[in-house]
C-alpha cells in the first residue's frame, strides 16, 4: 500500500496537479514534460507492478494519453550536465583551482552546503541540475527548433524529489528569459495520482517512444537516478576526453552503491582522478570535516542528500507502510537501482558525448561545452546562507533576508 510520507522529512509540500490539469486544458499552451531517470523504475509500483520494474515505454504512453504535446526525457538533460560538469572538471584539473569539484544536481545537498559549509561554495560545480538545464533548453533551444513562442510553452517536470519544487522556484535557476524555466514540478506520487484520475492503468498500456529532439539519452544520463551514477557518468566522458581512448568497460563499479565509496580512475601517464561518492547529509558532513582537516583529499565528489540510494529513494517516490517497511524499503532501493543499471546496458550509447542529439545541440545551438552560451543558460551561482543560519541558531533577530 502506498502512503504519502516523506522519508527525508520534507513533509509540507503542496500538490501541483491542478496547475497541470489547467495547462493541459488550455488550447493556447504548448505543454511539455520531462521525466527524471528514477521515475521509470518506481512509478510501476503505484500500479502494483514489481518493485524496480522498468516501465519507460508505458510511462511515455500514459503521458501522451494525458495530452502532453511533447514527452521528453530528462536523461537528455543529464547527458548535457555530464558535458558541462565534465568540462568544468577538466578545466579545474588543469588549473588545480577549486578542487575537489562537487556535483550540484541534488538541491538538498546544494542547500545543505549553502547553509552549513559555505566555505565550499566555489567547489560546487556551477552547472545547474538536469531539471533546470532541461527547463532552460526547453524555453530556448526547443522553442527555437519548433518555432514556438516560449511564452506559450508550459514546462512540467516529474521528479523523485520534493526539493525539486524549491529548486525550480529559485531566481538564480531561471535564465531562459521567461518567468520560470520549469513551470511546475510533480513528484512521482503526484504523477501516479494524475494518471489514475485520468482512468489509465500503466500496466495495460503499450510501450511508446519519447519525442525528439530532447527525448534520447545515453546510458550515462539514465544512471543519474542512483547513488554513484552522476560520478560514474561524468568519469566515463572525462576519461575518454582526457585520454583520447575509449573505455573498454564503461561500468565504473568502484563508485556505485554504498554510503561512502572511493575510487581512483587511472588516466595513464601518471595522471589519475581521485573520486568519492557519498549519500546522506550525515555522511557528507563527516566527509567535509575530513577534507577541511586535511585527512582526506579528492578531485571529484558526488553528494546525494537522500540516504537510501539517492534519487531512487527520494522523498517524492512511492513509500510503504507496515512494521517491516524500513527493511522492505532497503530492499526496494536496491531493486530500483538495478532497474536503472539494466536500462543503461540496453542503450546503444553509454557515454553522454556520443549521444547524437547532444552533439546536435552543441553544433546547432550551444557552440561548445562550458562556452559562453552554456554559461549564460546552464550555469548558476549559489548563495551563502551561513550568516542567516548562525543568526537563527543563536536567536539573533537580524538576518540576511536576501540569503534566505
Ligand atoms: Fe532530490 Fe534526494 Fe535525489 Fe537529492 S538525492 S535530488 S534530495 S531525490
Amino acid at each position: 500500500q502506498c502512503i504519502l510520507v516523506c522519508p527525508t522529512g520534507a513533509l509540507h509540500t503542496k500538490n501541483d496537479k491542478q496547475q497541470v490539469w489547467e495547462a493541459l486544458k488550455d488550447p493556447d499552451k504548448h505543454v511539455v514534460i520531462q521525466t527524471a531517470p528514477a521515475i521509470r523504475v518506481t512509478i510501476g509500483e503505484i500500479f502494483d507492478m514489481d518493485v524496480g520494474s522498468l516501465v519507460t515505454g508505458q510511462l511515455v504512453a500514459a503521458l501522451k494519453r494525458l495530452g502532453f504535446d511533447k514527452v521528453f526525457d530528462d536523461c537528455f538533460g543529464a547527458d548535457v550536465v555530464v558535458m558541462e560538469e565534465g568540462h568544468e572538471l577538466m578545466e579545474r584539473l588543469e588549473s588545480g583551482k577549486d578542487l575537489p569539484q562537487f556535483t550540484s544536481c541534488c538541491p538538498g545537498w546544494v542547500k545543505f552546503c549553502e547553509n552549513f559549509y559555505s566555505d565550499f561554495l566555489d567547489n560546487l560545480s556551477s552547472c545547474k541540475s538536469p531539471q533546470q538545464v532541461f527547463g532552460s533548453l526547453v524555453k530556448t533551444y526547443y522553442a527555437e527548433q519548433a518555432g514556438i513562442d516560449p511564452e506559450n510553452i508550459f514546462s512540467v517536470s516529474v521528479m523523485p524529489c520534493v526539493a525539486k519544487k524549491y529548486e525550480a522556484s529559485r531566481p538564480e535557476m531561471n535564465d531562459s528569459g521567461q518567468d520560470r524555466d520549469v513551470d511546475v514540478n510533480l513528484t512521482t506520487r503526484e504523477l501516479g495520482e494524475l494518471i489514475k484520475e485520468a482512468g489509465l492503468d500503466l500496466k495495460t498500456l503499450p510501450e511508446e517512444e519519447y519525442d525528439h529532439p530532447m527525448g534520447y539519452a545515453s546510458g550515462a544520463g539514465v544512471i543519474f537516478g542512483s547513488t554513484g551514477g552522476v560520478c560514474e557518468a561524468t568519469l566515463r566522458t572525462v576519461y575518454e576526453k582526457m585520454t583520447g581512448e575509449e573505455l573498454e568497460d564503461v561500468e565504473l563499479e568502484q563508485v556505485r552503491g554504498k554510503e561512502l565509496k572511493e575510487g581512483i580512475v587511472d588516466l595513464g601517464d601518471g595522471r589519475e582522478i581521485r573520486a568519492a561518492v557519498v549519500r546522506g547529509t550525515g555522511n557528507a558532513r563527516k566527509l567535509l570535516d575530513q577534507i577541511q582537516s586535511g585527512e582526506k583529499d579528492y578531485d571529484f565528489i558526488e553528494v546525494m542528500a537522500c540516504p537510501n540510494g539517492g534519487c531512487v529513494g527520494g522523498g517524492g517516490q512511492p513509500v510503504y507502510s507496515g512494521y517491516d517497511r524500513w527493511t522492505k524499503m532497503g530492499e526496494h532501493y536496491v531493486k530500483r537501482a538495478e532497474g536503472l543499471f539494466k536500462a543503461d546496458q540496453q542503450k546503444e550509447h553509454r557515454t553522454a558525448h556520443t549521444n547524437p542529439y547532444v552533439k546536435k545541440l552543441y553544433d546547432e545551438f550551444l557552440g561548445k561545452p562550458h562556452g559562453d552560451k552554456s554559461q549564460d543558460l546552464l550555469h548558476t551561482k549559489y548563495v551563502n546562507r551561513k550568516k542567516y543560519t548562525r543568526d537563527r541558531l543563536y536567536g539573533v533577530k537580524e538576518c540576511n533576508e536576501e540569503a534566505i
